[in-house]
């Protein structure tokens, strides 16, 4: 008999800010609850400051992570310090609660090495934002099995779009994550469109959760704009992982608000219709709303809350700014531990480069 492919989904809190059923004991902890909404709000503000920074020339580009809050500050709050995240480009919101700084971010951003260089010692092993597409799924399998043959109870995190699940890296991590039983959660941002490509024509299946379950592991789907469910099921994936029940998929379902990145303008391919509805389901609104109806939280102190973001976003750009720019070689200097001749080749030309254009020659 032919199996049907049943895959769980979790939402707790409608898009009104409603309770659908109920909750997880840990849900009643409304200083947990506060923290969380902290961070996203955080997140946000920088999001648009660092939008603003483009756009005035100071970083080189950016991918706004406006809408999709909860799944990374889910993630961030819950894996441990021991634990490594693996991230691709929209992840400022997992890597600010991780410990990241929001100048690191910006330093990334601006085309600065120092930006990868997390200062903080709780994630200096973390991974610097993968670019390509879905590569980053075998790095984090690769951390994974090493994890797996020491013995050590340690998870690996990776994150990836929708569109990074047609690609084949993503599904050979899949399947060796699967057979060899890796500690790694995934966690697809299902945020519907892949730069101009939408979710309908991305993939035939009506899930990409159950592309799991090809690879011989649990699939699942999560409203990613409902903070409680996807701190609820990113909880339990880690918890399996951490103690040798296999790998994880979770596919939470939100929406980019924003455009792609900033090289990119979504007006030119996107229903203003479709935008406008799925405003109506952001995460931050939502929680807001369920914690105002549990009574914990008012016009004060979202306000106070809101100034205090805004002074940290502006203390992390007086960082920024005040970290100077780098020498011109260091774009090549965190590639190779030893150097292919082609590239050692380059470097002096540029050394000589810059060399001459310090002592003013006319010739430059
Ligand atoms: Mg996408």
């Amino acid at each position: 008999m032919p199996q049907k492919v049943n895959l769980p989904y979790t939402r707790y809190v409608s898009p009104d800010g409603q309770l659908l059923g109920k909750l997880p004991a840990w849900a009643d902890d409304f200083n947990l609850l506060t923290r969380l909404y902290r961070q996203m709000v955080l997140t946000r503000l920088f999001d648009q400051k660092a939008v603003a920074l483009q756009r005035t020339g100071r970083i080189g580009t950016y991918a706004p992570t406006l809408g999709q809050e909860a799944i990374g500050v889910a993630i961030g709050s819950l894996m441990q310090p021991e634990d490594v995240l693996v991230p691709y480009y929209r992840d400022t919101a997992v890597q600010l609660m991780r410990g990241v700084r929001m100048e690191e971010i910006l330093l990334y951003w601006g085309g600065d090495e120092r930006g990868s260089d997390f200062a903080e010692p709780t994630v200096a092993q973390d991974f610097p934002i993968c670019v390509p597409i879905a590569t980053q799924a075998l790095h984090a399998c690769g951390v994974a099995s090493a994890f797996k043959i020491r013995g050590e109870h340690r998870v690996v995190v990776t994150t990836c779009g929708d569109g990074a699940t047609s690609k084949g890296d993503f599904l050979e991590a899949l399947n060796v994550a699967g057979a060899w039983q890796l500690p790694v959660v995934f966690v697809i941002n299902n945020n519907q469109w892949a730069i101009s490509v939408p979710r309908r024509i991305q993939c035939g299946a009506p899930t990409l959760a159950q592309k799991a379950i090809g690879a011989g592991f649990r699939g699942e789907q999560v409203d990613g704009n409902d903070m409680l469910a996807v701190y609820d099921r990113v909880q339990i994936a880690l918890e399996r992982a951490r103690h040798g029940k296999g790998p994880v998929l979770l596919e939470c379902l939100s929406y980019r608000l924003g455009d792609h990145t900033t090289a990119d303008d979504a007006t030119r391919y996107r229903p203003a219709e479709e935008v406008k509805q799925a405003w109506l389901e952001e995460p931050i609104k939502r929680l807001q709303t369920f914690m105002a109806g549990q009574g914990v939280w008012d016009e004060g102190r979202e306000q106070a809350l809101i100034a205090e973001c805004q002074g940290l976003v502006q203390r992390a750009v007086d960082n920024f700014d005040a970290a100077g720019n780098q020498p011109p070689e260091a774009i090549m200097d965190y590639v190779y531990a030893q150097w292919p001749a082609a590239l050692a080749e380059q470097r002096e030309w540029l050394l000589e480069r810059v060399a001459r254009r310090a002592g003013g020659s006319a010739h430059e």
